[in-house]
């Protein structure tokens, strides 16, 4: 069986982007914490918080209840600056206890948040400060804050986190693939055969199954981002020698070949055994999109600004779904990254980095698009005026990369559709 051949993201055109500033409606950075304890069960995330944290996650990661956390809050309270001192003291209180009860943990992640009193700690201090005379135990620190993360900036502060401490690749070792971006256990199974039988022998994931056990990183590091919103971590790979393949990210048939094929070029594998490989998945991935397109196909999807895929899922649905991206926002879009995606869309597609959410509101009120992609908070009163809406996080939660989770993604636009026909009916 042959493939056809894979899409090539050239440059046809360089879309203009506009920036807004203002309110915004986006989770913070600590929401990241709900898929990245699942990824690392070797991990402990520490938020230094207020009682808000601590029910952010509670109730983000409800499921969690029933099992052993890997998760928690050490509540700071209102303080005034002579407190300080207690502040540590605190900390080293909280933690030394958290691991003498759980020996078993490997590497703890304090997790900076909003509140004046956790601002004005100095958490890598601290975390160095810790991790003092406790060689078996890693202790790292990133900021969660909604002030400066959005959600899916919170995984990205955390792997840029743990890529100083990786150990080194040296230089003249054969070249290595590494894919950054934690994906479910299935997904990461799905791909790590799919190398395999591209015959790429070494193929490491980032973050793995084990905080602890890290892959080596150096001048023969060729790293696939997975997801779109690491910046901060690819260029950390980047400072320490490794080498980003540009490419498509793996959504939908086509983006997953395109994904696929830039790691067979770096490799050297053949072009028409990589065509053999990927057949079949390929066309599993293309009928299974093939289902929803008579719904999606000429309905117009407007994406408000949350989980940073915004753009990739935009060229996603029109490229193999057929919708017509009104206007894709995103929170943060890193240029370099997406250039291959940005390429793709339709041309003309209206893009803001950025959040004015009366301003972009407007736009959606004044467009009446056929599906709109926003936060938890916007859906509510937007499916109150009559307008079908898609939960943002959904898609951070869902598998949705890679050819055999293509029709699911497809399904999870496809769906509200339905609902809001089944409404009218
Ligand atoms: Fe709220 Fe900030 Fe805590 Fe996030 S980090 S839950 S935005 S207080």
């Amino acid at each position: 069986m042959t493939a056809p051949a894979p899409i090539r993201a050239e440059a046809r055109h360089v879309p203009e982007v506009r920036r807004e500033k203002g309110q915004r409606e986006v989770f913070c950075g600590l929401t990241g914490i709900v898929w990245l304890h699942r990824k690392m069960p070797d991990a402990f995330f520490l938020v230094v918080g207020s009682r808000t944290c601590a029910h952010l996650l509670q109730s983000a990661a409800g499921v969690m209840i029933f099992a052993e956390p890997r998760f928690a809050t050490a509540i700071i309270e209102e303080r005034d600056l002579a407190g300080m001192a207690d502040l540590d003291a605190e900390l080293d209180r909280v933690v030394g206890r958290l691991l003498a009860r759980r020996p078993e943990i490997r590497t703890l992640f304090l997790v900076g948040s909003c509140p004046s009193e956790v601002i004005k700690l100095d958490l890598p201090r601290a975390a160095r400060r810790l991790a003092d005379g406790r060689p078996e135990v890693r202790i790292l620190s990133y900021s969660g804050s909604g002030i400066e993360t959005t959600f899916t900036e919170g995984e990205d502060a955390c792997l840029a986190a743990l890529v100083p401490t990786a150990p080194a690749l040296p230089p003249g070792d054969a070249p290595e693939l590494m894919i950054v971006g934690a994906l479910p256990d299935i997904v990461e199974d799905q791909f790590a055969r799919m190398f395999a039988e591209l015959g790429l022998g070494r193929v490491r994931f980032f973050p793995g199954r084990s905080a602890s056990s890290l892959p080596g990183i150096g001048p023969s590091t060729r790293f696939l981002l997975a997801q779109p919103f690491l910046g901060e971590t690819a260029r950390l790979l980047e400072d320490r020698g490794a080498v980003r393949l540009a490419a498509p990210f793996p959504f939908g048939a086509e983006g997953t070949t395109a994904w696929l094929h830039a790691a067979a070029t770096a490799f050297g594998v053949d072009e028409m055994h990589f065509r053999q490989v990927i057949a079949p998945g390929r066309e599993r991935a293309k009928r299974a999109i093939e289902r929803h397109r008579a719904l999606l196909g000429g309905k117009r999807i407007f994406f408000l600004p949350d989980s940073q895929l915004e753009v990739p899922l935009a060229r996603f649905l029109a490229t193999e779904c057929g919708m017509a991206p009104v206007e894709v926002c995103t929170p943060y879009l890193h240029a370099r990254n997406l250039a291959e995606e940005l390429a793709l869309l339709p041309e003309g597609t209206p893009i803001t980095e950025g959040q004015d959410v009366d301003l972009q509101l407007d736009r959606v009120r004044a467009e009446r698009p056929d599906l709109t992609v926003c936060g938890l908070g916007l859906a509510n009163p937007l499916e109150a005026e009559g307008l079908a809406t898609k939960w943002a996080i959904e898609l951070v939660f869902t598998p949705i990369h890679g050819f055999e989770q293509a029709g699911d993604l497809a399904e999870l636009f496809a769906r509200p559709l339905r609902r809001r026909d089944l409404l009218r009916v």
